[in-house]
């Protein structure tokens, strides 16, 4: 898509610290990285969120996740990785081109897991449960 700068570095009109390229798939260095090796992943054909995208597309990006980790672990021996990304502005999406995190962690590294993104306590889990009936 026209002005969309993840399209843009999938196309190499805007350089990035590559780490893993194929026909359909870019991953490169987050500029500001939250963890040695934070990544990006993005697949090449513009979309805004997974919906956007077939199971077959997905299938494929599942298994670009694994290689990119493999990448990652052989480069800078991690202990974890996280692996996620913000759909939607609310969940705190700011590039509108679907991507994926790749967080190698650290056993020092003093971060949290995912359940420290949001904590909303007053949630009770059985009256969600009910709209689910
Ligand atoms: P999100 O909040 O999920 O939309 O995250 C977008 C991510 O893309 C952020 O972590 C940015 O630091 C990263 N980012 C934005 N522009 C670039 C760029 N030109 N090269 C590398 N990473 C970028
Ligand atoms: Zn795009």
């Amino acid at each position: 898509m026209e002005n969309c700068i993840f399209c843009k570095i999938g196309k190499g009109e805007i350089p990035a610290h590559k780490i893993y390229e194929d026909q359909e798939f870019f991953a490169f260095l987050d500029i500001k990285p939250h963890a040695k090796g934070h990544t990006v992943l993005i697949p090449k054909k513009h979309g805004l969120n997974a919906l956007d995208y077939n199971d077959e597309d997905l299938s494929r990006l599942m298994c670009v996740i694994k290689k990119i980790m493999l990448i990652l672990k052989k480069k800078l021996n991690p202990d974890g990785f996280n692996v996620g990304w913000n759909d939607g502005s609310a969940a705190g999406q700011v590039v509108p081109h679907l991507h994926l995190h790749i967080l190698p962690r650290y056993n020092d590294d003093n971060g949290g897991s995912m359940h420290s993104i949001i904590k909303n306590p007053q949630v009770d889990v059985e009256d969600v449960a009910k709209l689910f009936k």
